[in-house]
């Protein structure tokens, strides 16, 4: 924020009121004072009462604030903090983090600062109650009752239906493994390692210094976030995405660059793209990504797919399962009804309190579900990347000799690379690189760089399909603290296939 002009505009009335300094408007001002410091303070009770009834503790809580930005005119100051909070929920082995944008206003009276109003960023509650009329006893009431119900229909899910409905899932599935000329299927591993691998996870005064920005656009700014975009970069990763600029800018797969056919209206932008420079809708928007997820069952040739549940405000997350849902990703009520997406990086069980997220927007690491949102969800569960190109003429399908890339009719190239990604690793914790291609290959080449730029290449496999070396990071200072290891196949028909991946150290 650069001067007070900049602020938000919903804070306009209250900045004339400050700024104004008029005799008759000080009433209205002391009256709007004291509604602003009730709101913050039935804010923390309602998370604090909620977070009690979910049976979640919090310990070695930790907060940090970091100024970034002060402005004052006359008797009005206006602040941005950045909220660092570091804990551990009882129980669960790694750290949680939490960051929160706050703009503070302050207002001068009697010779003395006093606060008048925060404002947080991307805050739900703030967008639900904030200057409305409430009673905050019947909101808890309220939000109890929705968690019971959640645990009634837990316990009496219908089994049969969840049988059925994975038993659909799995047809369906046969079917495109059947039809596809090439599957990519979800590594749901590498997906929430990837999340885990790129979301803030120390106190630093730079709130997105943790952002993939070298390969993806950071599209967080002042009236948007960058959550949807995140999760089709941890999407785009469990897919085996090559973490490379020029790879991302070419379209390359799993990306879906075609999107809804061209006569559809925004068909341009529709395409699940993460090219930066440009804004691709189906990659950075929640409902158009859920729009692309519905699209894309019927469409054909590249695409993703993806099992996509709504889930009541009543429900639990039974239906979708607790394997299925690591890796998922989840829209939940953000600013906008269901405009904020998570990728889950942990869960225990179905239950709403035993899954934990990842997130871009605000800054989140391994938070409680159920200690943030509540209300109406989506699952998306990603499943495939595929596409059913046909060979040439008559050929339905392509032919591959085993250690060659091309189909030796048409040319379609098949190799791609899955490396097994790693959540951030301690420095000098020998770790094991690893990665697979999906046939046999000539030869498998692999090097890794430090953070300072110094490589170290390992020996190559040949005659293979995987490659796989121990090795031991030294260097790790955030934000030098992101290793690169480059993977390069190279086919018997002589195709050179490269595959790039990061790690973090701390
Ligand atoms: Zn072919």
């Amino acid at each position: 924020m650069e001067e007070i002009s900049a602020m938000d505009n919903s804070n306009d009335e209250f900045r004339s009121d400050a700024v104004g300094g008029q005799a008759n408007s000080a009433a209205v001002m002391a009256e709007k004072l004291k509604k602003n410091m009730q709101f913050m303070k039935d804010k923390a009770v309602y998370f604090s009462e909620i977070r009690q009834y979910n049976g979640l503790q919090r310990t070695n809580f930790k907060v940090e604030y970091a100024v970034q930005n002060a402005v004052v005119q006359g008797n009005l100051s206006v602040i941005d903090i950045l909220e660092n909070i570091s804990f551990h929920y009882v129980g669960v082995k790694d750290p949680s983090f939490s960051q929160e944008e706050h703009t503070v206003y302050l207002v001068k009276a009697g010779g003395e600062w006093i606060v008048a109003n925060i404002e947080t960023k991307y805050d739900w509650f703030d967008e639900e109650y904030k200057d409305t009329t409430y009673k905050l006893s019947s909101l808890i009431e309220a939000e109890k009752q929705t968690i019971q119900a959640q645990a009634v229909n837990s316990a009496n899910v219908n089994l049969a239906e969840i049988e059925a409905a994975a038993e659909e899932e799995s047809a369906t599935e046969a079917e495109i493994i059947a039809n596809a000329a090439y599957v990519r299927s979800y590594n749901k591993d590498n997906a929430w390692k990837y999340a885990y691998t790129y979301t803030t996870s120390t106190a630093t005064s730079n709130p997105n210094s943790y952002y993939n920005e070298a390969v993806f656009n950071d599209y967080s700014g002042p009236k948007a976030g960058d959550c949807m975009n995140f999760a089709s970069q941890s999407i785009y990763a469990g897919f085996a995405g090559s973490n490379s600029l020029d790879q991302v800018k070419a379209g390359a797969a799993p990306q879906d660059t075609v999107g809804l056919e061209k006569n559809q209206t925004n068909a341009e932008k529709t395409k699940w793209f993460g090219r930066p420079s440009e804004t691709y809708w189906a990659w950075t928007s929640c409902s158009y990504f859920r729009n692309y997820i519905d699209y894309s069952a019927s469409d054909d040739g590249t695409r993703l797919y993806a099992v996509k549940k709504s889930i009541s405000a009543s429900s639990d997350f039974s239906e979708v399962g607790t394997a299925n849902l690591i890796g998922s990703i989840i829209h939940v009520n953000g600013t906008a009804t269901l405009g904020h997406a998570v990728v889950v990086n942990a869960a225990t069980g179905t239950a709403r309190n035993q899954i934990y997220y990842s997130a871009h927007s605000p800054n989140s690491k391994n938070l409680n579900l159920a200690d943030k949102y509540s209300g109406a969800m989506v699952s998306i569960r990603p499943v495939f990347f595929y596409d059913i190109t046909a060979c040439t003429g008559t050929y339905a399908s392509h032919t591959f000799s085993e250690t060659n890339s091309k189909c030796t009719r048409c040319g379609y190239v098949r190799t791609y690379i899955t490396p097994t990604l790693l959540s951030p690793v301690e420095k000098n914790t020998t770790v094991t690189l690893t990665a697979k291609t999906n046939h046999t290959v000539s030869s498998i080449a692999m090097s890794v760089t430090n953070p300072k730029g110094e490589t170290k290449t390992f020996t190559s496999e040949t005659n293979t399909n995987s490659i796989s070396r121990t090795y031991t990071p030294t260097v790790a200072s955030h934000p030098d603290d992101l290793y690169t290891v480059t993977v390069t196949a190279v086919s018997g028909d002589d195709v050179t296939t490269t595959s790039i991946w990061t790690f973090r150290t701390y």
